[in-house]
């Protein structure tokens, strides 16, 4: 090596670590308001990635440290939310839907997955939409092409739900429910059990708890909770039953404010039944859906302290224009009906991460996987619906404003991290000759 190749090495080397000091970072959030319950951080913090993953979570990160700086000022930065109820599948259909041979004439249950990303949510579960026959073609059409992280509770039905199969008591196996778990467990969290015998008189070919106890035995088989959605029919089938008898600590009731639950007793008060099952390690999901929210049991609930352990949607293609609309609504009905941000964020996040026993999400630990959620909270006069067709009008509401999923912006309506269009660089100007030249970006 002669002087001169000597001190060009030198200057690359120099040139080299001056960058990787100055921008070490991806991306920096900075300015806002973080709540990461998981680490007990509720203030000013500034955020900073790398490579996908949180990298620093401090004050005063220097903005000339990240390539990419998103003032984040009065905004709330939080782990993306985690919505462990919700239907995925193709949200319509291919383009040439209306060509007569295209498909079926029944609408499509399932949403487009990555519709949840706007708000604030990364991490979704569908619930049961597929079983052990269905899974593997939900997992190759919808799961395996999303952006937002899609995990499943399997359907104890094999069929799936809506299959016209959820009334067969022979579809329900427990064996290769356990099987198909085992076999995804990457994916599958869990078992989901619904909308078993909530009408007819019993009969022999349906015994009142076949659809939970399947379900439970699948679930111990594979080691993994279970979720239910469930009718009480007393005496034969009980709420109590359900709660103290039938469901191991672990498992999830969603739905808990649905209509059917006796939530309160007689004086008004949260049933007995509710606490002693908490105290048992049952957990309560909301899963809003269309048919299992009421203020009548959510509101006096929450005044006595009894909150869910997580928000969830139970959207659908029947839900999203009301009355769920989406998760950071669900959420808001929380804070409006009184309880604290911080609550509501820990419902949203660690705690349906650990009802998934999936510790390393809903959380924004240095090294995990960058999964951010940024909104606004405001103040004013909201309107918030039920499932009752009726309302309860709160003073605040929470707003998405930025998504970020493993490092990437994904969701960013109000251009929080885009150039204003006059300041933009020239390339943004230049007017392409071909559909087929690179489009005219203000940034890379
Ligand atoms: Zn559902």
């Amino acid at each position: 090596m002669n002087r001169l190749t000597a001190s060009i090495f030198l200057a690359l080397v120099l040139a080299t670590c001056a960058m990787a000091q100055g921008q070490q970072y991806d991306l920096l959030l900075k300015g806002g308001h973080v709540v990461d319950m998981a680490n007990g951080i509720n203030g000013l913090r500034d955020v900073a990635i790398a490579h996908g993953k949180i990298a620093a979570i401090q004050k005063g990160i220097p903005a000339s440290s990240a390539r990419k700086v998103v003032d984040v000022t009065s905004l709330y930065v939080a782990p993306g939310f985690i919505d462990i109820h919700m239907h995925v599948g193709h949200g319509g259909a291919s383009l040439d839907w209306f060509e007569s041979a295209a498909g079926s004439p029944t609408p499509p249950l399932g949403l487009i997955a990555d519709t949840a990303l706007s708000s604030g949510v990364t991490t979704i579960v569908d619930a049961g939409s597929s079983g052990a026959r269905t899974f593997l073609r939900q997992k190759l059409e919808v799961i395996d092409r999303s952006q937002v992280r899609v995990l499943a509770f399997l359907n104890i039905v094999a069929a799936g739900m809506n299959s016209g199969k959820e009334q067969e008591v022979a579809e329900m196996d427990p064996r290769l429910c356990a099987d198909t778990v085992n076999n995804y467990r990457e994916i599958i969290v869990g078992v989901k059990t619904a909308h078993y015998w909530t009408e007819k008189p019993w009969d022999a070919d349906h015994p009142p708890w076949a659809a939970v106890d399947r379900a439970v035995e699948c679930g111990r088989l594979a080691n993994v909770p279970v979720m239910v959605d469930f009718w009480p029919r007393p005496p034969e089938r009980s709420y109590a039953d359900l709660l103290l008898k039938k469901l191991r600590p672990g498992d999830i009731h969603t739905h808990v404010f649905a209509q059917q639950f006796p939530v309160l007793d007689e004086n008004g008060k949260v049933n007995e039944a509710l606490y002693q099952a908490r105290q048992r390690g049952v957990i309560f999901d909301v899963g809003h859906g269309q048919a299992s929210f009421w203020f009548r049991n959510a509101v006096p609930a929450a005044r006595q302290g009894f909150l869910p352990d997580s928000i969830s949607t139970d959207l659908h293609t029947g839900n999203i224009n009301g009355a769920v609309v989406n998760m950071i609504t669900t959420m808001s009905k929380f804070l409006a009906m009184g309880a604290p941000l911080e609550e509501v964020i820990r419902r949203a996040t660690v705690n349906p991460a650990a009802e998934i026993r999936r510790p390393e999400l809903g959380t924004l630990t240095v090294g995990r996987e960058a999964d951010i959620a940024v909104f606004e909270l405001l103040s004013g006069r909201f309107g918030y619906t039920d499932c009752g067709k009726a309302k309860m009008t709160g003073s605040v509401k929470l707003e998405n404003r930025m998504t970020v999923r493993a490092g990437h912006i994904v969701y960013d309506s109000m251009g929080l991290s885009m150039v204003e269009w006059e300041k933009a660089p020239k390339r943004y100007f230049t007017v392409p000759r071909l559909a087929s030249d690179p489009p005219a970006f203000a940034e890379e």
